[in-house]
């Protein structure tokens, strides 16, 4: 892991010529209620840790169930347009997720599946990031219900190759699965902001590893080389 670390710090001086180093930690982007907030399951967050100022984004499947922060609801609309000019109908099927529903998905998932598999496709309670507001699950018009059988539509593909454009990345790759502790979910969405999207996204890493890279490391100067959303 320290070697993996080492070796994404190199690729981090190369590729960020506008990271600079700083010795304050204090950053909001990575406090709650950042945009990088980290939740996991090494980093679980509380029952009252959740936002207050949760949407529905007016999009296909929007509803109480898809509600996110006020900023990812607003990329996400965005991005169902985009995806609607080039043909492609995207829904929205389940967003910010309470600690007591999380605490109901994972007894149900354990009554059917041993404890081992349960973790791996299921968030225990606290270690889902659908608490903060910031993530949604995605279907089609055509199928809601999630599988990793969304990747290989034309809908999930757009998603792949488009959604850093709006902020969003696609948090769970299998190729990440010993980081992240998460099988292949091509649905997951997690929005980080346009500009941490893109980082991400051409970086190729897991948010964990964004996250490790920007706390012990660096502060990326916000008011240089960023775009406004
Ligand atoms: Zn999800």
């Amino acid at each position: 892991m320290h070697r993996i670390f080492c070796f994404f710090m190199a690729l981090a001086f190369v590729f960020l010529p506008f990271a600079a180093f700083s010795e304050e930690a204090a950053d909001p982007e990575l406090a709650f209620g950042g945009n990088l907030f980290l939740v996991n399951r090494e980093h679980p967050i509380g029952k009252d840790d959740y936002p207050r100022d949760l949407v529905e984004p007016k999009v296909l499947g929007g509803g109480e169930a898809t509600r996110m922060r006020p900023e990812a609801a607003a990329a996400l609309e965005e991005m169902f347009a985009a995806a609607k000019e080039a043909g492609l109908y995207l829904a929205a099927v389940s967003g910010y997720r309470s600690y007591g529903q999380q605490t109901a998905i994972f007894a149900r998932k354990l009554e059917k599946v041993d404890r081992q598999t349960a973790m791996r496709t299921v968030a225990p309670q606290g270690c889902s990031e659908h608490q903060i507001g910031l993530a949604m699950d995605l279907g089609t018009k055509k199928e809601t219900r999630l599988s990793t059988a969304f990747g290989q539509t034309p809908e999930g593909q757009w998603v792949a190759a488009n959604a850093w454009r709006f902020g969003f990345i696609v948090r769970y790759q299998g190729k990440w699965e010993a980081v992240t502790g998460y099988a292949d979910e091509p649905w997951h969405i997690r929005y980080v902001g346009r500009d941490h999207a893109k980082r991400i996204y051409e970086m190729d890493i897991p948010l964990e590893e964004y996250v490790a890279l920007r706390s012990e490391s660096y502060e990326v100067t916000m008011d240089e080389g960023e775009s406004a959303p």
